[in-house]
């Protein structure tokens, strides 16, 4: 069976600024999908300790799905969040542990 699909907007990641994009862009009637990479977290998913490295960070290549990725340029490290919501899971996380 062949899926189709049809959307006026397609926005990639959950955060902050494409979730109000997709809110407004919904909110005036058009079609709106939104992709995103990382998991959706519940506060029992949220490690006990930033020693759960697996839980802790973003690294799919070592088998690690958690919400913080580090990406290491030349001149500068980024610290940012991955997931539903983007980088208010990590906010969560930070805040309520
Ligand atoms: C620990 C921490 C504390 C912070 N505290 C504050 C604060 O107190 N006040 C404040 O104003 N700001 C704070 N910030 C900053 C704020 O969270 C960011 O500025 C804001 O979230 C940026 O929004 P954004 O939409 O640009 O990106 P994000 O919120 O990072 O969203 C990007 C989304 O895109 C997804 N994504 C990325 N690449 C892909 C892909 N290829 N395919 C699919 N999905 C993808 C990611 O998973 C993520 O969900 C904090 C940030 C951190 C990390």
């Amino acid at each position: 069976m062949k899926e189709s699909h049809d959307y006026d907007f397609i926005v990639i990641g959950s955060g902050f600024g494409g979730s109000v994009s997709a809110c407004r862009l919904s909110e005036k009637g058009y079609k709106v999908a939104v992709l995103e990479m990382g998991k959706r977290w519940k506060p029992e998913d949220f490690p006990k300790t930033n020693w759960n490295l697996k839980r802790y960070f973003w690294a799919p290549l070592f088998r690690c799905f958690g919400f913080f990725r580090l990406s290491l340029f030349r001149h500068a490290w980024v610290l940012s969040g991955v997931g539903v919501g983007g980088q208010f899971p990590s906010l969560f996380f930070e805040i309520f542990r």
